[in-house]
């Protein structure tokens, strides 16, 4: 049984005992296990706070874009091996493994391009230099320069490739040295690309380490200038924040939870958009198996076009094939896990309090290539809320799964704002139309209530991204309960690890000082 070791202190390290078993969710067989028991992770961190910061430090911005860079390389160097790993222990169809693996290369060569764009200097300033005086040469200069700790990630189990490298491409580029804890029910797939990193010997030592397993006591050895990046649920992200050793030490933590994001069908919505919906809503329920923080959970739809979403809905949902991720005609494979499983159908039972299955079977056990009732299969289900307008569970229960629920809605964009701020804050919305007014009404609506709006017209159905893509140019992260953290966007993901420091003196001396 292959045994998960972590990479701490520049070693690998395996916890004592057997610790949690990982399955392959098609076979419910034990394919790995992880145990971070016994493990100094007070050592760990100080390793990666006084050996890997300053090592990172001492690089300039462009330099840390090369880590990056090869660090992209030596993971993408082993894409079959981890797509196989994707499979046995994620559950992945081949388009998902690549999906979070392409992903995670994409969003670090991302980041090493922008790093070697921000040029041979250490310090970045935040806007130019202000004239504080009456004489020109008394300024002051903003700068961003890296927190002195260490960036700790806790990551959910849904994309366990792409989930480490959006935190540690903001991070490393910002100078701050990264440990890493993917969710223990997935994590096979994070180990399989650290050792990639570290085989190819592209960081220096110190810089990354993994942590596989459970997080055991980590918080407790937090110190001032460390940062938590947190994805996962809502009450998980609470218990980190409330953390004596957080609220002590005055660690920065960013969360970024669950999430109703919801996406609009404009009444006068052209052919061309109508058929970019149709196709954005299928691939939110069915990639990742609908295990996606931006996937939509609900969709508003005008109540004279209902028969006709749910038919075209269905007609796509019913071709695609749900089994063994390991055949080619398969489109869509099973949940992580037995608890995701039990969880979303808890879930279920929450929303049929206020919708009913228009679509989908939920107590299905037959699925293509699978002895029936093996695995940790889910049948995607379309439903309808009987309630739209009114607070409750098609608003506040993420069924983390494909699972999404239609909400009727009298076509105004006043409603359709009304409806989807019952969600309390999303990551992502997304906008079907063609009528200017709706869509302007809608996004101001929306936007104090969303990190993304996705905007999609007849102009740019064609080449329309599906609204749960999250782009390491543009912002990730939602208002209220889905967590108030940001992520990606450039260089406004790696404000979390810098500080930003008010620099007031003698303008050109600080110009050569701080430009170098
Ligand atoms: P989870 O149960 O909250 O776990 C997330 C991570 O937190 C795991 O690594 C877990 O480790 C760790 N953890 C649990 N308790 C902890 C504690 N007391 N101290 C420190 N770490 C702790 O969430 P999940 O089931 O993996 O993920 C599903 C949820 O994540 C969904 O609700 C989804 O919406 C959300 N999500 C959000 C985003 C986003 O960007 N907003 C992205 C993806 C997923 P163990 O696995 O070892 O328990």
């Amino acid at each position: 049984m292959q045994q998960l070791e972590s990479y701490l202190g520049g070693t690998w390290q395996r916890g004592e005992g057997d610790g949690a078993s990982l399955y392959d969710p098609t076979t419910a067989q034990v394919v790995a296990r992880a145990s971070t028991r016994g493990l100094d992770l007070g050592a760990a961190l100080r390793h990666a706070r006084d050996v890997g910061g300053p090592n990172l430090r001492a690089l300039t911005f462009a330099q840390r874009g090369a880590l990056l860079a090869a660090m992209s390389k030596a993971i993408h160097a082993q894409r079959e091996s981890l797509i196989e790993m994707g499979r046995l222990n994620g559950g992945n169809t081949r388009g998902d493994a690549k999906f979070d693996i392409d992903g995670a290369t994409g969003t670090l060569m991302y980041y090493a391009q922008l790093g070697e764009s921000l040029g041979d200097r250490t310090v970045q300033h935040d806007g130019d230099a202000i004239t504080i005086g009456r004489s020109s040469r008394l300024v002051g200069q903003h700068i961003l320069t890296p927190k002195p700790g260490v960036a700790v990630h806790i990551n959910a189990f849904n994309f366990p490739a792409w989930g480490l490298a959006e935190k540690a491409a903001c991070a490393l580029l910002a100078g701050m040295p990264v440990i890493s804890k993917p969710a223990t029910a997935t994590a096979m797939m994070t180990w399989g690309l650290v050792k990639a990193v570290v085989d190819a010997e592209v960081l220096p030592e110190g810089v990354l380490g993994l942590l596989c397993g459970g997080a055991g006591d980590l918080l407790d050895h937090l110190e001032w200038g460390d940062v938590v990046a947190f994805t996962g649920a809502a009450s998980t992200g609470e218990t980190i924040r409330r953390h004596p050793r957080v609220l002590a030490a005055g660690v920065a933590v960013n969360v970024e939870a669950d999430s109703l994001n919801a996406t609009i069908l404009d009444a006068d919505a052209e052919d061309a958009t109508y058929d970019a919906f149709i196709r954005a809503v299928h691939t939110e329920m069915t990639q990742k198996a609908g295990q996606k923080c931006t996937a939509t959970r609900r969709i508003l739809v005008p109540r004279d076009r209902l028969d006709e979403v749910i038919e075209d809905l269905g007609e796509r949902l019913s071709a695609t094939v749900v089994g063994d991720p390991a055949l080619d005609t398969v489109r869509m494979g099973p949940l992580a896990s037995e608890g995701q499983l039990k969880s979303a159908h808890e879930g279920l039972t929450a929303l049929r309090t206020q919708a009913e299955v228009v679509w989908g079977e939920p107590e299905r056990r037959a699925f293509e290539g699978v002895p029936e009732g093996q695995g940790f299969f889910l049948s995607p289900l379309l439903l309808k809320a009987t309630a739209p307008t009114e607070p409750g569970p098609v608003h506040d229960v993420e069924v983390f799964g494909p699972v999404s629920t239609i909400l009727p809605y009298d076509g105004s964009a006043a409603q359709a704002a009304q409806i989807v701020r019952l969600g309390q804050g999303s990551l992502v919305a997304s906008i079907y139309g063609d009528d200017k007014d709706f869509l302007r009404d809608t996004i101001l609506g929306l936007a104090g209530w969303h990190g993304r709006i996705v905007v999609t017209d007849a102009k740019v159905a064609d080449k329309a991204l599906a609204p749960g893509m999250v782009l390491p140019h543009l912002l990730h992260g939602g208002p209220g309960r889905a967590g108030g953290g940001e992520e990606l966007g450039g260089t406004r993901g790696m404000g979390l690890y810098q500080q930003r420091t008010a620099v007031q003196g003698n303008g050109p001396l600080l110009a050569r000082l701080l430009d170098a």
